[in-house]
């Protein structure tokens, strides 16, 4: 079968233990549909491959496990990636969520206090943004003892009235606290897992949570995280993904260079390297990290890091550079924007980088919350000519790509 489980390994080693649950079992019979609604096709990608790929850009597609009905003739179609399908549809939502959990558990992916994300197939539209506002909110929540876990919800806006059995309006109902209830829904999983085995029939996980005496929190989320349930919710659907494609990009470009002296660290890209010089400058002088910090600023037009970091600051001497990326990325993406990926040269006639290359770019990646597949970082001596060339010093370049939905 495809998909099955392929890279466990890796999640038994993961330093983030959070995993997402879709259950995608269901047959959609409201959209008057020959196939299920999760494979109602959006252009090139089918419903479930949309929502699917959202969850897996947050947490990556190893993460991600989708309970699938033991006859579902469609699934081995999609390009899931590294994406775990697994035959653990039940008869009702809440099985499905249960066998995938106790399946995901099994096979020693998630333990009890790992977070559990469960969301539905049908809600492609969720942001990434949003989705990370419920992971920080969920884990806050569970560490204060203050609640279990968190929901996605949309506070209702319309004025809402209950009818009587013939259909009159029968009583108004005050609209204040009232919210629709979406996904993604956030749980430990040992938590979730025991309240939804004492919980059979119901409609989402906060319930289950809640009827085993749990609390849960309600974080706001895009309205347009609708679930797809009528064929005008398709069309809105389409609609939205069209507005999605229209990306803002924005490039920005970056470049460094550090003397090399000895009695310093030789720290790059985060990675502090054995060399008999170290780089030299006001703070850890990571040269790569500066020049990506650069062009972050310069792709979204907030200044540089000289502006940002004075080099006559007190404050910043041997200041460690991943935490002035890391305040430079956060100011970026206050304003929006997403990283497509960062290419970066460095130029150093020693030590040999390409041995730290992989280091390099799994730590600028976890300061900036990307995948590592999205850094690339390629070491060039300079063939013995100019500063760099004779050990003098190094230099470094950095263009990024910034992408926004207009
Ligand atoms: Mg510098």
């Amino acid at each position: 079968m495809a998909h099955r489980c392929k890279s466990l390994n890796f999640l038994k080693t993961s330093m983030s233990r959070i995993l997402a649950i879709i259950p995608a079992a269901g047959c959609g019979s409201r959209m008057n549909s020959c196939v299920p609604k999760q494979y109602l096709k959006f252009g090139q990608n089918t419903m479930l491959e949309l929502t699917a790929g959202k969850l897996a850009r947050v947490l990556g597609p190893e993460r991600v496990f989708i309970g699938v009905s033991a006859g579902d003739a469609y699934v081995n179609e999609l390009d899931l990636k590294n994406m775990h399908v697994l035959r653990t549809g039940g008869a009702t939502r809440a099985e499905t969520v249960a066998n995938t959990l106790e399946a995901a558990m099994h096979y020693g992916a998630v333990s009890a206090n790992d977070l559990v994300l469960v969301h539905d197939a049908a809600r492609p539209l969720v942001e990434e943004a949003d989705i990370e506002k419920l992971i920080a909110e969920s884990k806050k929540q569970i560490a204060a003892g203050t609640a279990s876990g968190c929901v996605l919800a949309i506070a209702v806006v319309d004025t809402v009235k209950r009818t009587d059995e013939q259909g009159y309006l029968s009583e108004d109902i005050d609209r204040k606290g009232l919210y629709r209830i979406a996904t993604p829904q956030c749980f430990r999983a040992g938590e979730l897992a025991q309240a939804l085995s004492e919980n059979p029939d119901v409609t989402d996980e906060s319930s289950a949570i809640r009827l085993s005496g749990g609390r849960v929190a309600v974080v706001d989320c895009d309205p347009a995280n609708i679930k797809v349930t009528q064929p005008a919710d398709a069309d809105f659907v389409r609609e939205r993904l069209l507005k999605e494609s229209h990306m803002q990009m924005r490039v920005g470009y970056g470049y460094d260079s550090h003397r090399l002296e000895s009695g310093r660290k030789f720290i790059l890209g985060g990675v502090e390297i054995e060399h008999s010089l170290g780089l030299a400058g006001h703070s850890d002088a990571d040269a790569l990290l500066h020049a990506i910090t650069d062009a972050l600023l310069g792709a979204a037009n907030c200044g540089n890091i000289g502006i940002l970091f004075p080099d006559n600051d007190p404050a910043f001497k041997g200041a460690d550079s991943k935490v002035l990326l890391k305040k430079a990325w956060d100011a970026v993406a206050q304003k929006g924007w997403r990283i497509a990926n960062i290419d970066c040269v460095v130029i150093a006639q020693k030590p040999k980088l390409n041995p730290h290359v992989p280091a390099m770019a799994r730590t600028i990646a976890s300061i900036l919350n990307i995948d590592p597949e999205q850094v690339s970082v390629k070491p060039k001596t300079n063939e013995k000519l100019g500063f760099e060339g004779k050990e003098e010093g190094i230099s470094t370049r950095a263009v990024v790509l910034l992408t926004k939905s207009c």
